[in-house]
């Protein structure tokens, strides 16, 4: 009888251990751990700090079991190889921008912004609705990558000149820090661009190396001093009106996650997306006080700069159609339907905005 009840205890008991091994396997078979890439450094906490919040919440929004680890640019790779390492597999995801990549190719430029191109919220409209993000996932997959919009910078200045450009002819040899596309339609009003990565920008200004440079926004751009020796803030950053950041999914790391955890991580895009945008729209104005009290001269590029600049943009986009397939079939896309967004902003944004944005609060 005893031996019996025993016998019977030990079955239930191994019964039971089974039952609680089973959900232990499942766990252990869903916990995933990711690295993330970042393109941009610690200081910057709207950039990076939106890298951190996003990896916080993927990882609530699994219950703790899909983690992902951000480092930031140069931790795992310089800042501008991102797109690289996770077609590489180095790292399963990054958070990077694209025109950084234009030299791969210049359609990368569409999911950054293009000069005069669409402002914050077109590109969301573009993206989400206009078949914005299917186009670019199209150019993505050749290179074996899943992207998502993570963030955006909203309009950017045109950044610190060490002298006044008081029309077109004051930008003839003028050296400016400015890569990308930006910096080729500058090249064609003149200008001498220059690429250099964040940390040479400040002494090179200094030393008189270069005259200008742009970088962002008042609240990025306070931190790292241009303002102690150029004055001259100059606006509008028409070569971003709207700079979007994305994440990178390694194509096959991603066709390898759970359903569920898909969701999590595209939630927790999207939410990272609009809140980078919130905080440089709140942040921006405060910095923007504290520069003028320290004798920051704003500045606005006179007509005639901004005329040449249109003019020569469109007139690259369509040499660069000419050339490259993919470019052609985004920018036509791309083009129409940014028309029609202008002409709609016109009516109900600008009319507003117009009027009521310079008027004193009665
Ligand atoms: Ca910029």
């Amino acid at each position: 009888m005893k031996r019996r009840s025993f016998m019977k205890h030990a079955g239930l008991s191994l019964a039971a251990a089974g039952a609680l091994a089973a959900p232990a396997i499942v766990r252990a078979q869903s916990a995933v751990r990711w690295r993330l890439a970042s393109s941009f450094p610690k200081s910057l906490d709207t950039l990076f700090g939106t890298t951190e919040a996003f990896c916080k919440r993927v990882a609530v929004l699994t219950g703790g079991k899909f983690q992902i680890r951000p480092f930031a640019g140069g931790e795992i790779v310089p800042g501008l190889q991102v797109l690289d390492a996770v077609q590489q597999g180095t790292v399963e995801c990054g958070h990077s921008a694209s025109y950084y990549y234009v030299g791969k190719n210049k359609a990368f430029a569409f999911d950054t912004c293009l000069p005069f191109g669409l402002s914050a919220r077109q590109q969301n409209a573009w993206m989400y609705r206009g078949g914005g993000l299917a186009a670019l996932r199209e150019l993505f997959r050749d290179y074996g990558i899943v992207n998502f919009p993570g963030g955006s910078t909203g309009a950017q200045m045109a950044g610190w000149f060490r002298r006044e450009v008081k029309s077109l002819a004051d930008l003839k040899g003028l050296k400016m820090r400015i890569p990308g596309i930006g910096g080729e339609i500058m090249a064609r009003l003149g200008v001498v661009p220059q690429t250099l990565a964040g940390a040479d920008v400040y002494p090179a200004l200094e030393r008189g190396t270069i005259d200008a440079t742009e970088w962002v926004g008042p609240y990025d751009d306070e931190k790292l001093g241009f303002y102690k020796v150029a004055k001259f803030y100059y606006y509008p950053g028409w070569w971003e009106p709207g700079a979007q950041v994305s994440f990178y999914v390694n194509l096959k790391e991603w066709e390898k996650l759970p359903k569920d955890y898909q969701q999590a991580f595209e939630t927790a895009a999207a939410e990272a997306h609009l809140h980078m945008l919130a905080e440089y729209d709140a942040k921006n104005p405060p910095a923007l006080r504290r520069l003028i009290k320290q004798g920051v001269q704003l500045r606005a590029f006179p007509e005639d700069v901004m005329k040449a600049a249109l003019k020569s943009a469109f007139e690259l986009y369509e040499e660069e159609a000419a050339r490259n397939p993919i470019f052609a079939k985004i920018y036509a896309q791309w083009k129409a339907f940014r028309e029609e967004q202008y002409q709609w902003f016109t009516v109900a944004e600008l009319s507003y905005a117009s009027f009521a944005f310079p008027q004193k609060t009665p």
